[in-house]
């Protein structure tokens, strides 16, 4: 949201009681500089001023209430260091002591004895006493000649602005006296009548007035669905120009014909049937292909779900006219498994496969890139190492990136320019699981293709929640397991801030791992990120060749690890872990024809969201619940892939709470961009002046996919 005309520029400075050193206050900690910035930092909250407390009932629970009632005495005492005021407050019901350290003068000149006055604050309790400590106080003559303003607003602040007295009392008299000033004609309307009318909205102005000064709940809440539909409707505005936009301007590579590679490979080597929605997702991926438009597909699938199949298969695409394809994964060992699956798959078809990473070095790397240049290799496989300078492509038509939401957005956009005439179609695979919702928002602008089946034959993996008691019995367990022949992660959490912990954390785990399960009898391999990348991947291939029997490891094991004789995963301090990422350890057993399980081993004493994480991932193995419920606790700014989705401008919005706002906004916008891609009709003038105000804000990422 945008707020301007003359009166909303005005600096804050002008505000009476503001002045320059809180003016230069508010503008570091709030990035508060004028009418109009202050008008946009919303209340977070608000108390409920229309209901009085007897203080008899009042209690010591940390809310702020309000009371009514007559000061029955005053006193300034001076101890030996501080000084306070001390007033008895009375009313029909009793007595309760109001204490004030901080403003002693000018406490002292408002308050009069016998005067009736309203009391807003929280009670604390010192020596078996309540009082209440800097209430916020107005004489009950001045409050009941106040309109409305019985939903006081409370502001979000910091300590500095508290300390220098700008608190949210303070905040407040700024805000209602801006709000004083202001004229409907400072902020217009932004959205057409219809549909105004059609959601019963009210004005932008009302809206502004009544989300922090509501004379009721229902102007409170009437004014935040305006607002919260107003954000959404040009955000998602914006996406849908984007996307129109692209599809006129991006022309793409033509990859008109299906030709032998595919035809081969399908009718020959395509070593199972494909799920119905890999069929369904290949086609729409066909579509796009043959379109002459760029192609920019997200394409989401649970773990395991079998995306490497529908990027190889669009790889062939490419080469059966004449293009290159790469792949690029976020880690060596993921790239390598890419590049190990690829080579199996096309044996025999004449495909040249080559692998890139940092650790490709010297002469090996000069002629692979030599024979990249020359058309000599068809398909190009691994890491970041693709984007940089010196790889130059005969012919890039199809980048596909696994994992995205490894990459940053630059990395990305890089590949962009690695093919010549057009951008290279674009493939995005993910199986963080997005939630629908956000990903219609986040993504709006890319097409997204979605696997919702899992290949046949797969059995849910059981999820069991053990604490520390227990851990005899799950090594009992772990080695029964290995004596079927199986293999086991046990997996342990390391964050960068109690790195050298964590590590100790898990070495003790290894060493107690050694002493039940001594060599030669057993083998385990230990991999974690303070290692080698090459020892860490010699360790890697022993357990995928299946050498050793567990695989002690820190999250390095997260992303796309195929082992298919692995079947439990064991997760240490499991509570330590995020939703999204316990989901995606789990997704690495299950793969085998072997019943498996994943071990949720934690504390005794948990805190709630990590009860209730723990109880979601035993509940379900379906990913995108799992991302539905994540978001549900953490709010979607911190959703995987979403940081620099420009999510975080939506000052109001939950997208959790907020979904049938979000959709209703989305329709709108789509068919007002279907009706007019360009916004160019009189009647949308309206929307397409405040659309390019907005302009900069959601450009940054607009251009990239
Ligand atoms: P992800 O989507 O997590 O990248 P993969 O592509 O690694 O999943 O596939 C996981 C496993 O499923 C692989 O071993 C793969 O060979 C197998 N797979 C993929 N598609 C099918 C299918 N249609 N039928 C049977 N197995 C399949
Ligand atoms: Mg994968």
């Amino acid at each position: 949201m945008k707020l301007t005309s003359h009166t909303l520029n005005s600096s804050i400075e002008f505000i009476k009681g503001v002045g320059p050193q809180r003016a230069d206050l508010l503008k570091k900690e709030l990035g508060i500089h004028t009418f109009g910035d202050a008008l946009l930092h919303f209340p977070f909250r608000y108390e409920d001023r229309t209901t009085f407390y007897k203080i008899k009932d009042a209690k010591d629970n940390g809310v702020s209430i309000q009371l009514k009632g007559t000061i029955f005495s005053k006193e300034l005492i001076k101890g030996q260091r501080s000084k306070r005021i001390v007033c008895i407050l009375k009313d029909s019901s009793g007595f309760i002591e109001l204490v004030w350290f901080k403003g002693i003068q000018a406490i002292n000149a408002i308050v009069q004895v016998h005067k009736e006055y309203v009391v807003n604050g929280r009670i604390s309790v010192y020596g078996g006493k309540r009082t209440m400590a800097h209430p916020e106080l107005e004489l009950l003559k001045e409050y009941e000649a106040k309109p409305g303003g019985q939903f006081a607003p409370v502001y979000s602040s910091t300590e500095k602005l508290n300390n220098r007295n700008l608190d949210n009392r303070f905040r407040r008299n700024i805000v209602t006296d801006i709000l004083q000033r202001l004229r409907p004609s400072d902020i217009p309307e932004n959205l057409p009548s219809e549909l105004l009318q059609k959601y019963r909205l009210v004005s932008r102005y009302e809206a502004i007035i009544g989300i922090h000064l509501p004379s009721s709940q229902r102007m409170m809440e009437a004014a935040r669905r305006r607002i919260k539909y107003e954000e959404l409707f040009y955000f998602q505005l914006h996406l849908a120009q984007n996307k129109a936009w692209r599809k006129i301007n991006f022309k793409g590579h033509i990859f008109g014909q299906i030709g032998p590679y595919f035809n081969t490979f399908y009718s020959t080597k395509l070593p199972f049937e494909l799920t119905n929605a890999q069929k369904r997702v290949i086609k729409e991926i066909r579509r796009d292909l043959k379109a002459g438009k760029q192609m920019n597909r997200l394409l989401q699938g649970d773990v395991g779900s079998g995306k490497t199949m529908v990027a190889l298969i669009s790889s062939l695409m490419a080469l059966d006219n004449d293009f290159q394809a790469c792949v690029m994964a976020p880690t060596e060992i993921l790239a390598s498994q890419h590049h190990i699956a690829f080579t199996e798959y096309i044996e025999g078809l004449g495909i040249e496969v080559a692998f890139l990473s940092g650790s490709v070095k010297g002469k090996k790397r000069k002629i692979l890139l030599e024979r990249l240049a020359a058309g000599e290799i068809h398909i190009l496989v691994g890491t970041h190492a693709l984007i940089e300078d010196p790889v130059i492509f005969n012919n890039l038509g199809l980048a596909i990136i696994d994992e995205q939401h490894r990459f940053g957005v630059k990395q990305r956009s890089k590949l962009w320019s690695k093919s010549k005439e057009f951008p290279p179609h674009i493939l995005v695979m993910t199986a963080t699981p997005i939630p629908r919702t956000l990903a219609m928002t986040v993504y709006g602008d890319l097409d997204i293709s979605v696997i919702d089946e899992l290949p046949p034959g797969r059995k849910p993996v059981t999820t069991l929640h053990k604490s520390e008691t227990y851990r005899g019995k799950i090594m009992e367990f772990m080695r029964e397991e290995i004596k079927l022949g199986r293999q086991i992660y046990v997996v342990y959490p390391l964050i960068e801030e109690s790195e050298t912990l964590d590590l100790q954390n898990l070495q003790n785990g290894y060493d107690r791992l050694l002493e039940f399960f001594p060599r030669p009898d057993y083998q385990i391999s230990i991999v974690h990120g303070r290692m080698k990348p090459k020892d860490k991947d010699m360790e890697m291939q022993r357990f995928v060749r299946g050498e050793t029997n567990i695989m002690v490891a820190t999250t390095v094991i997260e992303v796309g690890v195929n082992v298919p004789n692995a079947s439990v995963m064991i997760i240490e301090n499991a509570e330590r872990f995020g939703l999204s990422q316990l989901h995606q350890l789990r997704g690495r057993v299950g793969r085998g024809a072997a019943k498996s399980y994943c071990i949720l081993a934690t504390s005794f004493k948990l805190s709630k969201e990590a009860k209730e994480r723990i109880a979601t991932m035993v509940r379900t193995n379906d990913g995108f619940e799992i991302a539905e419920a994540d978001m549900k606790l953490r709010g979607p700014g911190n959703i995987d892939g979403t940081q620099q989705s420009g999510l975080m401008d939506l000052a109001l919005v939950n997208l959790a709470a907020d979904r049938d706002i979000l959709n209703a906004a989305r329709i709108d916008a789509l068919d007002l961009i279907a009706d007019d891609p360009k916004l160019a009709k009189p009647e949308h003038r309206l929307i397409m002046r405040y659309s390019e105000k907005l302009g900069t804000r959601f450009k940054a990422w607009g251009k990239i996919s």
